[in-house]
C-alpha cells in the first residue's frame, strides 16, 4: 500500500515512512492510495476471527491491509502485546453495552487514561518503539495538551525505548483528576511542563519549536496528533468490532454517532464504510463549538476564531477548526488533489471558510457517504446524563452525552451504536451538576491526586522549553 497527499503530492510513501511524520511536504494529510475493499466472504471471515481469537487479531487483519513494511509476525505480535485484557480492562477490550431500544454503547474508554485516544495511541507507542530501532534513532515527542490527548500519549509512550515526550501544559488549570494523571507519572522518559498562561500559549510554543526547522531536525523534535494516519487506522478497528458485536449476520447495517472535534474518530468510521462495512449512517455529534454540523447542514466550512472557540462542559470537542476533516473532503471531491489544495491551502487561509453549499458533490455527503450531524448544548448534556442514569442505570460522561443526545435524534431503522469517548469521572465535577452525586471511580485511580508529582513550571517562554529538550532530550 502506498500513501498520498490530499493536496497532490504522490511521491509514493510506505506506512513506516509516513509514521513518525505529521503533515505531508505540500501541507496536506496522508491517505492510502485506495480503501481496500472487503467482500461478503471476507467479512465473514473477519466476523468468524473476531469472534474465535479477539480484538487483537481482528486489529491484525485490519492492519495488514494498510501496512507492507512490517513482517507479518512482527505486526502480529505488536497487535497482540497492545490490545491486552489487561491494559484495556476487558477481554473484549471493547464491549458493547444496551441502552434499550436498538441503542448500544461502544465501551472505547477502559484504557490506562479512561478515554477512546488510548485506543489508538496505546498501537502508536509500540509502532514507534519498533521502528524507532529498526532505524536506530531516536525521537523527542513534543506536544501541547489541555487534557486528553497528553495523558493518553504519556501512558503509551511511558518506558518506551529510544523515546522522551515533553508534554506542555497550562499551569493549574487542567482539572484536579487530569493533572494527577499526567504529573503522577514517575517515568525517566516523561517530563511534564506546566507553563504560565493558558493552552494557546503552550500551542504557540510547539509551534515555534516545530517551526524551527534547524533544532527540529537536530533535536529529532517529533509529535503524536491526532492527525497521525496510524492513530487513524487503529480506529478503523473498533467499527468492525462494534458491528460484528451488534449484529448477527452480514446482510444486517448498524449506524454510529461519534462525538466530534478534530474528525479523527468519525473519519475512521468514514475509512471503514468506504471499505465495505455495513454502516448505513455516520452521525456527527458536536457540541455548541459546531463547527461540522454548520458544514454537514449548510455545506459552508467556517473556522472559527480562538476567541469564538467557547469552553464547554464537554472540553475534549472545543475546536476552531477539525483537523482531520481535509481527509473528508478530499474523497467527497472525488479525490482531486488540486481541489483540496485550493479549499484548504488557498480559501481557508485567505478568508477563513469555503462554500460548497451550490457544489453538486455536497448532497453526496449525507447520500453516498451517509454523513448526518447533529449539535448537543450544557443543558442537553445535563437532561441526557439524568435520563440515561435513571432508565439504564448507565452514567456517562459529558462528550458522550452529546452522542447519545445527537444518535436519539437519527433513529433509524438499524441499530445505533454510539462511541463512548471517555468515563464520567474525567468530568466529575459536570456528572455532580447533573445528578446530585459523583460519578463512580475506578479502583486504580483511588487517592491518585495525593501522588507525589513530577512536573516543571516554566513561563511562556520558547528559550526556556527548548533549554530543557537541550537538557533532557537525545538526539
Ligand atoms: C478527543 C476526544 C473527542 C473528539 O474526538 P475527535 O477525534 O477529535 O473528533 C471526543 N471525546 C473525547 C472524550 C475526546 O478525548
Amino acid at each position: 500500500m502506498r500513501y498520498l497527499s490530499t493536496r497532490g503530492d504522490a511521491t509514493p510513501r510506505q506506512f513506516c515512512d509516513i509514521l513518525l511524520e505529521g503533515l505531508a511536504p505540500d501541507g496536506g494529510l496522508y491517505l492510502p492510495e485506495r480503501y481496500p475493499r472487503i467482500d461478503a466472504a471476507e467479512l465473514a471471515r473477519l466476523r468468524a476471527v473476531h469472534a474465535s481469537e479477539g480484538y487483537a487479531a481482528l486489529a491484525f487483519e485490519i492492519l495488514s491491509l494498510y501496512i507492507d513494511d512490517i513482517p507479518a509476525a512482527d505486526l502480529k505480535a505488536i497487535c497482540d502485546k497492545t490490545y491486552t485484557a489487561e491494559v484495556f480492562g476487558a477481554r473484549a477490550i471493547v464491549p458493547l453495552k444496551p441502552l434499550g431500544d436498538g441503542f448500544y454503547l461502544e465501551s472505547l474508554s477502559n484504557g490506562p487514561t479512561l478515554a477512546f485516544k488510548d485506543m489508538a495511541m496505546q498501537l502508536l507507542g509500540h509502532l514507534f518503539e519498533y521502528e524507532l530501532a529498526r532505524r536506530g534513532q531516536q525521537l523527542n515527542i513534543l506536544g501541547a495538551t489541555s487534557g486528553d490527548t497528553g495523558s493518553a500519549a504519556e501512558y503509551a509512550m511511558r518506558g518506551k525505548q529510544g523515546i522522551r515526550v515533553f508534554m506542555l501544559s497550562p499551569h493549574g488549570r487542567m482539572s484536579p483528576f487530569q493533572q494527577a494523571q499526567m504529573f503522577s507519572l514517575q517515568d525517566a522518559n516523561i517530563h511534564n511542563i506546566a507553563i504560565e498562561g493558558v493552552f494557546d500559549d503552550c500551542q504557540d510554543i510547539v509551534k515555534a519549536v516545530s517551526n524551527d526547522l534547524e533544532f527540529k531536525a537536530r533535536h529529532r523534535i517529533g509529535t503524536v496528533n491526532s492527525i497521525n494516519w496510524a492513530r487513524l487506522l487503529a480506529q478503523v478497528v473498533y467499527y468492525f468490532a462494534g458491528y460484528f458485536q451488534a449484529t448477527r449476520g452480514d446482510a444486517e447495517q448498524v449506524s454510529f454517532t461519534v462525538p466530534s472535534g478534530n474528525f479523527g474518530n468519525v473519519c475512521a468510521g468514514h475509512v471503514a464504510r468506504q471499505m465495505g462495512l455495513p454502516i448505513a449512517r455516520l452521525v456527527v455529534a458536536t457540541n455548541e463549538n459546531d463547527v461540522l454540523d454548520e458544514f454537514f447542514r449548510t455545506g459552508v466550512y467556517r473556522v472559527r476564531a480562538a476567541a469564538d472557540t467557547l469552553e464547554t462542559s464537554s472540553p475534549s470537542m472545543d475546536i476552531s477548526k477539525a483537523s482531520n476533516f481535509e481527509r473528508f473532503i478530499f474523497d467527497l471531491l472525488g479525490r482531486d488533489g488540486a481541489a483540496t489544495r485550493e479549499l484548504f491551502g488557498t480559501q481557508l487561509a485567505s478568508r477563513g471558510y469555503f462554500d460548497l453549499s451550490g457544489d453538486a458533490r455536497f448532497a453526496q455527503a449525507a447520500g453516498r457517504f451517509g454523513f448526518q450531524s447533529g449539535r448537543s448544548t450544557h443543558a442537553d448534556r445535563l437532561a441526557t446524563i439524568r435520563d440515561v442514569h435513571e432508565r439504564h442505570g448507565v452514567t456517562i460522561d459529558t462528550h458522550t452525552a452529546d452522542g447519545v443526545k445527537v444518535a436519539r435524534e437519527h433513529r433509524g431503522r438499524v441499530p445505533m451504536i454510539v462511541l463512548e469517548t471517555a468515563l464520567p469521572i474525567k468530568f466529575a465535577e459536570t456528572i455532580t451538576e447533573a445528578l446530585g452525586h459523583p460519578p463512580e471511580r475506578p479502583a486504580r485511580f483511588d487517592g491518585i491526586e495525593d501522588l507525589p508529582k513530577r512536573v516543571t513550571v516554566l513561563s511562556a517562554d520558547v528559550e526556556q522549553v527548548k533549554a530543557l529538550i537541550v537538557r533532557y532530550g537525545k538526539n
